[in-house]
């Protein structure tokens, strides 16, 4: 008789994990003390859980495995940022940046191995959707991260914004965010997590109901549906005015903004214009506008506004009372900037992928 499949206490939410605990007869309480031994010790075998009955160790380890990803290889910029290329089980590789000092400490990572949206500035675009991240894998990060950079206990944000459309990937990603908010795992408070997305509307109404609500970043890039859907191809899909009704629909905390992220490209999108038309946009949204100078590559057919373009744009959405940040481009000379994270050696088509999705 073939033994069945052992599943994974990583891909497990505690509830999950206890029920698993109380169909074998034992107590449910056992579950905090695992994810305590899994996120905050940061062990990956169950043997290390000393605290839990040889007997309970012995079942867990022939029923499940614990999958990590494995460290393929790591980079630090002359700024302090550092690229983690990461090895899944099936072996394909995914990429999580740490950025020092922002100034709290941020660890990025990803939802998807490439991905679909196919947005034309963006390198991680350029490789197509290979597959989804699991609940587990995206969390994995975290560990991997948190264990290397030795900041277990210590307080980090997340944001959404490595490889991948999260949106796209709904329900692992929610998964993960409520593995990673479990009082007993990382514990980590919500408003310390942001989900960044292009705009899938029917997934982003139902993050609106959703428990563990991160903190929103809407990728717009362009106050207009004829730019946006030159740069955004889903914009053919889910225009510009529907996105923002959404926003201003979405329930937020306390003193809590949307934020906008907006890649300035020179001569295409970052014009005093495109910058007036964007404050129209904006007025009446708790917005925030974080404008990104375009991390330039190669095979993208696109360049980094001059800084004095930068600037005036964005004191042209200050002088009508926007709150703008301008984003520092970290770890540029490593390639593990907004835009850069790519792993060669397994693209698919993206457009083929999109046409599917749309
Ligand atoms: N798919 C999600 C999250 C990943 S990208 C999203 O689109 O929001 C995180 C941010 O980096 C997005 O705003 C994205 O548009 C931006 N970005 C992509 N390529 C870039 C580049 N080459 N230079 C600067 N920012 C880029």
């Amino acid at each position: 008789m073939a033994t069945p499949a052992r599943s994974d206490l990583a891909e497990l939410e505690r509830s999950a994990l206890e029920a698993a605990l109380d169909a074998r007869g034992y107590k449910i309480f056992h579950a905090r003390q695992i994810f305590r031994w899994l996120y905050r010790r940061g062990v990956t075998d169950v043997e290390a859980m000393t605290d839990l009955s040889r007997d309970l160790r012995a079942a867990l380890a022939r029923d499940f495995t614990i999958t990590t990803p494995e460290l393929a290889q790591r980079e630090t910029s002359s700024d302090g940022t550092e690229k983690f290329l990461l090895r899944l089980a099936d072996g394909r590789q995914i990429e999580s940046v740490f950025i020092p000092d922002t100034p709290s400490m941020t660890f990025c990572i990803s939802t998807q191995v490439g991905c679909a949206m196919a947005c034309a500035f963006c390198l991680t675009g350029k490789m197509g959707l290979v597959r989804n991240l699991t609940a587990g894998e995206i969390v994995g990060q975290v560990r991997v991260l948190a264990g290397m950079l030795g900041m277990r206990e210590k307080a980090f944000n997340i944001v959404l914004m490595g490889m991948g459309e999260p949106l796209h990937n709904y329900d692992e990603t929610m998964k993960a965010l409520r593995i990673l908010t479990d009082e007993y795992g990382f514990a980590m408070p919500p408003r310390r997590i942001t989900l960044s997305t292009v705009g899938l509307l029917p997934a982003l109404e139902r993050l609106a109901k959703e428990i563990v609500m991160p903190n929103l970043a809407i990728s717009l890039h362009a106050p207009t549906d004829a730019l946006r859907a030159a740069l955004v191809p889903l914009n053919q899909r889910y225009g510009v005015a529907d996105i923002i009704a959404a926003c201003q629909r979405f329930p937020l905390r306390k003193r809590s903004r949307i934020t906008f992220e907006y890649v300035l490209l020179a001569g295409v999108n970052d014009s005093p214009d495109d910058a007036r038309r964007l404050a129209k946009l904006l007025t009446g949204v708790k917005s925030k506008v974080n404008l990104i100078p375009l991390n330039a590559a190669p095979c993208i057919p696109f360049e980094r506004p001059a800084d004095v373009a930068v600037d005036r744009f964005a004191k042209i959405l200050a002088d009508r009372g926007l709150i703008v940040s301008v984003r520092k481009s970290r770890g540029r000379d490593i390639r593990a900037a907004c835009g850069q994270l790519i792993v060669e050696g397994q693209k698919r088509s993206a457009g083929q992928q999109l046409a599917v999705l749309m």
